[in-house]
Parts: structure tokens; sequence; C-alpha cells
């Protein structure tokens, strides 16, 4: 089931031990469950080599080729499901009930909706006059992918297959805690049929990532991760006039008034909070409850969570596992810390669990307000922020006051209200009475310091092509002189 060494370049499997070791833990236990090297130069001169002679000839396949490439992989993936869900659970340590149905159905989804239309692509006619133009809709050429830890196979799929789609190649380098499943995908696309380096993965931390964006045969680059992280590699991007697509955190709203469904708003902020243990950056963590439904929000939002099964995340049963690394749990139990200090009412959790592996319970803080560390900054771990509201105006800018826009949702009862306020909203993918629901055919992105560019929907083929015009003249050419 595992990957059977630390790269797939060139479309194969390829190690290089003298690449600095990495061990792969499992967040339940702390015990070691692979070990891989991260990228030495010289793998990271073959896996650009690689994409970049095999672009031109897989651009030249017809779209339809391409396309039924990536469905046959889509199809592969759905047939192990099982089996890369696993892998994914050792690799991330979240819940199998989760990843069954949220990770390789994601990457699935993703190689069969880009696959179906790379056919379609194409460019526009322009009449004029007697004279034409002509637009082409032509491949970046090699397209570095990073990825973040918490959805590895899901964003090796989401930048690969409209990449592929499109008649690029691209290099992927997973984050260097969830190095396993993006392999498994490259391995399936060649059992698929893509030819040989088309899609490599590639080993490492931040510089592995670095030498890839700075590389001069790199078109594009597009990057999930943190902001900061976005900051760097989208101004590494610009020094060389790369394209860019960064998907970054977030510090999302979510907002409910008093005549919301109450189980649906509860609901919803579970979702928002504590799937993933918390590490999805579309996250609602700030909860912002109008004054009516406060009490009975807070009542019924504690005994649900009291609910939660947390345990070893292989077990179906599970719904609440550990978090991803010891350094992550860390920072989660530091903003707790800062949120016990600064005032804030800790209504449920807060405490690592006494036992082994990155356990802690979620956790509820209510009467939050704004100028509050845990209500400004991105914690990405189990940790809601209950703050009040009065009136949607209040709401509204108070949502907006952050340098921030993923995400964010509204719960009411009263639809001219949820659109007004989710129009008001400055983030890239909005709710109305859901959550996080990020299906393919819907663009996903952020605003301001969440991101540039999006991924997922037709929208996608913007971010990983670019327009030709062809002007043809039909008459004899006139000058001047
Ligand atoms: P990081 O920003 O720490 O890392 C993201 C990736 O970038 C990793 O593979 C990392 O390598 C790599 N990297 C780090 N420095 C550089 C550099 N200078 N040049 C190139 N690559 C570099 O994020 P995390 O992995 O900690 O993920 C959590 C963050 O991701 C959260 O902020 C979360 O909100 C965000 N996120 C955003 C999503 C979105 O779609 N908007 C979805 C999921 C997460 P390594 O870590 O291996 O050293």
């Amino acid at each position: 089931m595992q990957p059977t060494a630390s790269h797939f370049v060139n479309g194969a499997y390829l190690e290089d031990t003298a690449g600095t070791p990495m061990p792969v833990i499992f967040p339940a236990t702390g015990a070691e469950i692979a070990r891989v090297h991260a990228a030495t130069p010289a793998v990271v001169e073959a896996a650009l080599a690689s994409a970049r002679s095999a672009q031109v000839e897989w651009a030249a396949l017809m779209g339809v080729e391409r396309g039924r490439i990536l469905r046959r992989a889509a199809d592969i993936i759905r047939e192990r499901n099982r089996e890369l869900s696993e892998l994914e659970t050792l690799d991330t340590g979240k819940p199998i009930q989760e990843t069954l149905v949220a990770d390789a159905t994601s990457a699935a989804d993703a190689l069969e909706y880009f696959g179906g239309i790379a056919a379609s692509l194409g460019g526009e006619h322009m009449q004029l006059g007697g004279d034409w133009a002509y637009t082409m809709r032509v491949p970046l050429g090699v397209c570095v992918g990073i990825g973040a830890w918490n959805y590895p196979t899901q964003i090796a799929a989401w930048k690969g297959a409209p990449a592929l789609a499109c008649g690029n190649t691209m290099v992927f380098k997973p984050s260097e805690q969830t190095p396993l499943c993006a392999l498994k995908v490259a391995e399936i696309l060649v059992e698929a049929g893509a030819p040989a380096g088309v899609y490599n993965v590639i080993q490492g931390a931040g510089e592995v990532g670095r030498a890839l964006v700075e590389d001069p045969r790199t078109a594009k680059v597009s990057l999930t991760g943190s902001a900061g992280t976005g900051k760097k590699v989208y101004a590494a991007a610009a020094a060389q006039m790369k394209h860019a697509t960064m998907e970054l955190g977030g510090k999302s709203p979510l907002i409910i008034f008093d005549d919301a469904d109450l189980e649906s708003a509860v609901s919803g902020a579970i979702n928002a909070n504590f799937y993933a243990s918390g590490q999805v950056c579309s996250n609602g963590t700030r909860v912002f409850v109008q004054s009516g439904i406060k009490d009975a929000f807070l009542t019924r939002l504690t005994e649900r969570t009291a609910q939660a099964i947390i345990g070893d995340p292989r077990d179906e049963a599970t719904n609440f596992g550990p978090m991803v690394s010891e350094d992550q749990l860390a920072i989660t139990c530091s903003y707790i810390e800062k949120g016990l200090s600064e005032g804030a009412r800790l209504i449920h959790g807060g405490k690592r669990l006494d036992r082994p592996g990155c356990y802690i319970e979620p956790t509820i803080f209510a009467d939050v307000t704004d100028d509050m560390t845990i209500a400004r900054e991105e914690i990405f771990g189990p940790v809601m922020c209950v703050l009040d509201f009065e009136t949607e105006n209040d709401v509204v800018s108070r949502a907006n006051a952050t340098d921030l826009g993923l995400s964010g949702a509204v719960f009411t009862a009263d639809l001219t209200r949820a659109h007004r306020v989710v129009h008001a909203i400055d983030a890239g993918s909005l709710w109305i009475n859901q959550y996080n629901l990020t299906p393919v055919e819907v663009p996903f992105g952020g605003m301001k310091g969440s991101g540039i560019g999006r991924e997922n929907s037709r929208t996608a083929v913007e971010h990983y092509s670019q327009l030709k015009t062809v002007y043809v003249g039909m008459s004899p050419v006139e000058a001047a002189f």
C-alpha cells in the first residue's frame, strides 16, 4: 500500500538516500510509519527536466486523450478509495470516517471534472470586418504545486488535474509532514496512461519548494499554505514574472442570526471548527451569535460537542482524531492559554488528552471579543471562538475587520438578509445555511491576504493556461509612406 520510494520522477519511483531523512509519524501513536528523504539538488533537477521534456508532447495530445487519462485515474482512485483513505489517515491522523468521503474521493472528483472539460478547451473567433482574429488557449509549461499537510491527496489533485487538463506538466512538493499520498496520485496517473514526466512528486521542506519556484523552467506556482509562506512564494514568483495561485489561511466569520434553525446552526459551527480537528483553511473560527439565540446555541453546542467520539482515527466510529503533529498541537495549546489569559470564557475542552498521540479536546470559548488574539489570528486547531452581536450592520463590519478573506457563512431564515450579508462580506467562498462544502464544480479561493487566484471549476482553466491572440489580415497592407 505504501509508496516504494521517496520521489516519483519521470514515470517511476526514485530514491536518493543522500537527501535529509524525513520520518513520517502517525499522529495517533507517535509511531514512525515510513521514512522518506528530502530531494537532493539532483532529484530537483531530474524532476524539472522530466517535466520540461514531457510537456510539449503532452500538450500536443488531443484534449480528449488527456482527459481520458485523467478520468481513468479518477476511476482507479475510486476503486482504491479504502486503501488510499487508510494511507491518508496514517499520514495525517484524520479519522477514516472523514478520509473515506473527503480526500481520495475529492481528488477523483477533480480528475474526473477536469478530465471531462479537457476536450472542450479552446479560444474564440472575432470577426473584424473583412479581417478576423482568433484566440488560442495554450498551456503555461511546467507548473509547480506545493501543498499543506491537511489535505495531501486532495491538494495534489486540485492542482494536478487542471494543470494536466490544460496541457501543462507538474512537479508537486507535498508538505514534509504528509509526504505519502501525493506519491500514490502520481503512481495512479501513470497506471492510467499518463506519459512519464507529466506528473512528478518530490519531497522536502521549504528549501526544496523554493528551489522549484525559483527555477527558470517553472512557469507557474500554485501554493496551499499559510499567509506568511504565501507572501514569500508570491514574491519569488513575481521576481521572474511567473503565474501564481495562492491558497492561504483564513479567520473566517460564521454569522448566526436569531431566526436561524438552531440545530443546523450548531451543526454548521461544529463542521466549521472540528472537522479534521480544526485543521481546515476555510473554517469559520469566528462564530458570531446574535444575542437572542446565544444561550440556546451555547447549550446545544456544548451538549453536542460532548458527544464527539475521540479515538483512534483508524476506527470508523471515531469522529474526532489527533492533530497532525506535536508542533501543531503546541501552537494550539498556546492559543488556548492566550484565550484564557485575555479573558475569554472556556465552556468546553481546552486540554491535551492524557494518552499517546497528538490529541486535544475540541475547545469552545464564549464571550470572545474582537481584540483577543484568538479572534484575530488563525489557530489551525480545534478552537472555536463564539462572539456576541446585536445588529446586522455591526456584525458585517466586525466580520470584515481582518486582513484575511477566505470564507464565511450566514445562518438565517431570512433569505433577503442572507444574500445582503454574504454580498457584504469580503471573502472568496461564502455559504448560506451551510458550511465548508467545496465541490469541484465551484470556484474556491480567497480575497485579501487569503490569496490570489481560484482553484476548481472552469475558472481554474484560466489559471493554468494563457491566451494567444492571432490577427489575420485578409487584404493588402497599407502604410503611411
Ligand atoms: P506552510 O505555509 O507552513 O507550508 C505550506 C507549504 O509550503 C509546505 O509544503 C512548506 O514546506 C512549503 N514552504 C514553506 N516555505 C516555503 C518557501 N519559502 N518556498 C516554497 N515553499 C515553501 O503551511 P502548512 O503546511 O503549515 O499548512 C497550514 C496552512 O495552510 C494554514 O495557514 C492553512 O490555512 C493553509 N491552508 C490553506 C488552504 C486553502 O486552500 N486556502 C487549504 C489548506 C491549508 P514544509 O512545510 O514541508 O517545510
